[in-house]
């Protein structure tokens, strides 16, 4: 089954996290990426398009400067980042030399994917480099993020880089085999789990939270981007990277590590873009009736299911929409802004020009613009 889902595969991420790029005192292991580029250079002989992203630069950039814990304050952080990101920039350019390949660097912040222009611009270049033959190997440009433009782990932004890049396959290299039924650092009773179907609130829990020191992710930032790249329809897989051969063989279709198949319903790239990359900026809570309506049905949602709108949002705006209970189910572009909406709560559709002395139309999001999560 594994074989026939990877014929498809034309254009994969790999994501390759700081746990697999460094050695057991931190520094980075230019055997490890010596090997991976050699696997990559392999793929690229057989016309498959890689992207790689890399994390390992707060990493690289903490040996250097000696450091024997991870810093603390963002700013050391940043510091380290600046310092480590050319040093793994150098690592991939002279692994990839003797393959007659370059690498070119691409860092991007979650700012440059929920602007639609900055996100054109980000994939026109990746196209640009492909086209050219060139292994783009991106990070989070860490000098600049503060939390609200962060990605917050390289898990996360590998998933949104292949909605953007149209890849079809997300393949994540760790530092354990797979997804296991527990944590296996802890339970000796954890089973690897070869196949997930589907993610599941159980899935979910088995992950848990962050494991590693190195890098900010763990097991359940990776599902959490398995999940983001299923939903547009692409599988992920999950392998130890430190293993030789490793990529070859996920890429191969044999039975290693965990493959994460896509959800059926593989809602299209401007509902992930929705969804995943846009941060919503208020909520629109509704009453129970349009909640069905809008869970079930696939309907759009009118303002008559509105029962209060909260926080500030312009139209077109990305919003939550929450339940009577406030819990977030859904999340959508207004075609109305806060006070606009929530002046048009609880109104029929007709009452919409006679409330505001113009009409955009009949509903406050329409069925196109709304994702159910
Ligand atoms: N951008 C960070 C780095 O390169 C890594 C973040 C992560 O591992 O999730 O060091």
């Amino acid at each position: 089954m594994r074989k026939e889902l990877l014929k498809a595969v034309k254009r994969v991420v790999i994501k390759i996290g700081s746990r697999v790029l460094t050695d057991a005192d931190g520094a980075l292991d230019l055997a490890v990426i010596g090997r991976i580029c050699c696997d990559i250079a392999a793929l690229h002989a057989k016309h498959l398009q890689v992207v790689v992203v890399s994390s390992g630069a707060i990493a690289a950039g903490r040996s250097v400067l000696g450091l024997t814990e991870k810093p603390r304050t963002i700013p050391q952080k940043q510091a380290a980042a600046a310092i480590g990101q050319s040093l793994l920039m150098r690592a991939y350019e002279t692994a990839l030399e003797p393959h007659g390949l370059k690498a070119a660097q691409v860092l991007l912040t979650s700012e440059d994917l929920v602007n639609r222009q900055r996100f054109l611009n980000a994939r026109a270049t990746l196209d640009a480099l492909l086209g050219f033959g060139v292994i783009p190997v991106i990070n989070e440009n860490d000098t600049v993020v503060v939390d609200e433009i962060k990605f917050g782990d390289n898990d996360n932004l590998s998933a949104l880089v292949t909605n953007m890049a149209e890849a079809h396959l997300l393949l994540i290299l760790t530092d354990i085999e797979g997804f296991y039924s527990a944590d296996p650092h802890r339970d000796p009773d954890a089973r690897l789990i070869p196949l997930v179907r589907g993610i599941t609130r159980e899935v979910e829990r088995a992950a848990g939270g962050s494991g590693s020191k190195v890098g900010t992710g763990g097991m359940a930032t990776k599902v959490a981007a398995a999940k983001k790249a299923g939903k547009n329809g692409v599988p992920t897989i999950m392998v130890d990277g430190k293993r030789a051969g490793i990529i070859a063989a996920a890429l191969g279709g044999a039975e290693v590590g965990t493959l994460f198949l896509p959800s059926d319903e593989g809602v299209n790239r401007r509902k992930h873009w929705i969804a995943y990359t846009l941060k919503p900026s208020g909520r629109v809570v509704v009453d129970e009736g349009a909640r069905e309506v809008l869970l079930k049905r696939g309907k759009s949602l009118l303002p008559s299911g509105v029962l209060r709108v909260e926080g500030r949002f312009e139209r077109g705006g990305c919003v939550r929409v929450c339940g009577p209970d406030g819990v977030e189910f859904a999340r959508g572009l207004s075609d109305y802004s806060s006070v606009e909406a929530a002046q048009l709560a609880g109104k029929k559709s007709s009452e919409i020009d006679d409330v505001l002395g113009y009409h955009y139309g009949d509903v406050i999001i329409h069925r196109d613009n709304l994702v159910v999560l």
